[in-house]
């Protein structure tokens, strides 16, 4: 599958990142995160420390990877030295010689954690460790063509996959098992794995936003709410679908309808320069005149790509704006405890002019009962 897949430009990115490293005076960046080096070398391992100063590019890790390090960044174009420690205390000796003293090196603050910041003191005795603030991940909210056809054959993958399986609804499957078909139509389409644990949430459940499958049988009539995605080449997709075989009633009905209508304005509002807090009060706005703001507890949106929320939030308090290639979901819902809940979501891309869906499976209500 990847095979067909156009390229992505990996080999770019270093120099982008240390062009913001020069704009913030921050000479050296230990990037420990793994979905960023993975974006910034095409390296896909499970551990690895990547140093980034102005004239190197050094990959740290250990005796597993060494083959698969290599062949990554060849097949990526990246130009970097691969260095192998057998133990952390090893490869962070390897990084202290690389570094030799450039005054200050900046550490991914938000992925480190103080028990890793202090041993990383001990090792960089002779440079200022400094925090820093989400350089890989703000690359991260532009897309390439080459990232977007990753995560647009994700979706295609997860659109076919309900396609085939939403008949079986029918059938009274329960939430656990029509979870594990959904994952394994993903997995036979082609995903490498899924972007999350599918939710499938039913009658009362679906007024959980994030409740878990169970054993409950899904009846007729329900409002069942689907939240799946996969993975292809690294990047995830992410949707949701808020279904009921058959008539689910007036107060489904009108629940559903007040959500979907939500949804398109939170679509309709997706543009380049748009901000993304305006994004959720476009979508917000629908929901709380109906009256149900309180029901609607999470936020619209979120960024998707190697990880599937990043960077850029959709939410009353988010910052920034929307940039032409961001890839976002927009997913407003209204749950209602002890009764259910209803969620749509997309995920599409800005564009010059608005915004494409990379999720298209056709949002309707009622599956038509046998
Ligand atoms: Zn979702
Ligand atoms: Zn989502």
């Amino acid at each position: 599958m990847t095979a067909t897949l156009p390229p992505m430009d990996v080999a770019g990115r270093p120099d982008r990142l240390r062009t913001r490293m020069a704009d913030a005076d921050l000479p050296a960046l230990l990037v420990t995160r793994l979905p960023n080096v993975r974006y910034l070398t095409g390296f896909s391992g499970s551990a690895a420390l990547l140093l980034v100063t102005a004239d190197e590019l050094l990959l740290v890790t250990d005796g597993r990877y060494q083959t698969q390090a290599a062949e990554q960044l060849r097949a990526a174009g990246v130009d970097a030295r691969v260095e192998i420690g057998a133990t952390s205390a090893d490869q962070h000796r390897i990084l202290a010689d690389a570094l030799g003293r450039p005054g200050r090196l900046g550490l991914e603050a938000h992925g480190v954690t103080w028990a890793e910041q202090r041993t990383l003191a001990g090792v960089f005795t002779d440079v200022d460790l400094v925090p820093t603030d989400s350089h890989v991940e703000d690359l991260r909210r532009v897309k390439d063509a080459g990232e977007v056809a990753r995560i647009r054959a994700a979706c295609a993958i997860a659109d076919a996959a309900l396609a085939e399986l939403l008949p079986t609804l029918r059938d009274h499957p329960t939430e656990r098992a029509f979870a594990v078909e959904l994952e394994h139509a993903m997995r036979r389409g082609g995903a490498s794995a899924m972007s999350f644990d599918p939710i499938v949430a039913s009658g009362p459940n679906g007024a959980k936003p994030h409740a878990r499958p169970s054993d409950r049988t899904i009846g007729d009539g329900e409002l069942v709410v689907v939240d799946f995605g996969c993975i292809v080449d690294g990047y995830c997709s992410d949707m949701t679908r808020t279904v009921s075989v058959g008539d689910p009633g007036p107060d489904g009905r009108r629940l559903w309808d007040l959500v979907a209508a939500s949804q398109q304005a939170g679509r309709d509002a997706v543009g380049p320069g748009v901000a993304c807090a305006d994004v959720d009060r476009a979508s917000r706005h629908v929901i709380e005149e109906a009256g149900l703001g309180d029901a609607f507890v999470h936020g619209t949106g979120h960024g998707v790509g190697l990880e599937i929320h990043e960077a850029p939030r959709v939410a009353r308090t988010a910052p920034g704006t929307l940039g032409i290639g961001t890839v976002v979901t927009v997913e407003p819902g209204v749950y209602l405890p002890g009764v259910g809940g209803v969620r749509i979501e997309d995920t599409v891309v800005v564009t010059e002019d608005g915004a494409d869906a990379l999720t298209e499976f056709p949002k309707s209500l009622v599956v038509a009962p046998s």
